[in-house]
C-alpha cells in the first residue's frame, strides 16, 4: 500500500477528483448511524465517540504493529495483515472520526480545508485547498 499522491501538491492531487466528499460521506454516515442509535446521534457524547475513534485506532495500530514484526523478522503474529485489512481500518477510523465530528458540530471538509492552509501558510508552503462554503444542512451542523 502506497501513498501514490505523496510527493504532489494538493492541488494537484485534489484536481484529479474523488467520487466521495466530505458532505457525501457525512450524508450516508449519519442517516445509517441513526439506524443504531435511533434516538439521535448525540445519545453518544463526543467522549463516547471519541473511544469508538480510540477503539478503531487501535485496531489498526495492531495491524501495523504485525507488519513490524514482519519487517524485522520477529515471531507473534496470528496472521498477517493485507492491505485491504489495513485500508478497512483506516475506513473504520475515518467513519467514526467523521462521526464524533458530527456531534461536536465540526464541518469536516471545511475545518480540514482551513487547518490544511494555515499550516501550509505557517511553514511556507504553496499548498492550498479549496474552502467549501459554509451552509446549513441536517447532516452539516454549525459549530456550537
Ligand atoms: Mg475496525
Amino acid at each position: 500500500m502506497k501513498n501514490t499522491q505523496g510527493s504532489q501538491p494538493a492541488s494537484s492531487a485534489a484536481s484529479t477528483g474523488s467520487a466521495l466528499t466530505f458532505d457525501a460521506f457525512r450524508a450516508a454516515n449519519v442517516a445509517r448511524c441513526l439506524k443504531w442509535h435511533p434516538k439521535g446521534i448525540e445519545s453518544w457524547s463526543s467522549s463516547d465517540w471519541l473511544t469508538a475513534v480510540a477503539g478503531e485506532l487501535g485496531e489498526l495500530a495492531s495491524l501495523l504493529k504485525m507488519r513490524n514484526r514482519e519487517r524485522d523478522g520477529l515471531p507473534g503474529n496470528k496472521f498477517s495483515p493485507t492491505d485491504k485489512q489495513i485500508a478497512d481500518e483506516v475506513a473504520d477510523v475515518a467513519t467514526y472520526l467523521d462521526l464524533l465530528a458530527y456531534v461536536l458540530g465540526v464541518d469536516m471538509g471545511r475545518a480540514v480545508a482551513e487547518k490544511f492552509n494555515a499550516v501550509s501558510e505557517r511553514v511556507g508552503f504553496p499548498d492550498r485547498l479549496e474552502v467549501p462554503n459554509a451552509e446549513s444542512t441536517d447532516a452539516k451542523r454549525s459549530v456550537r
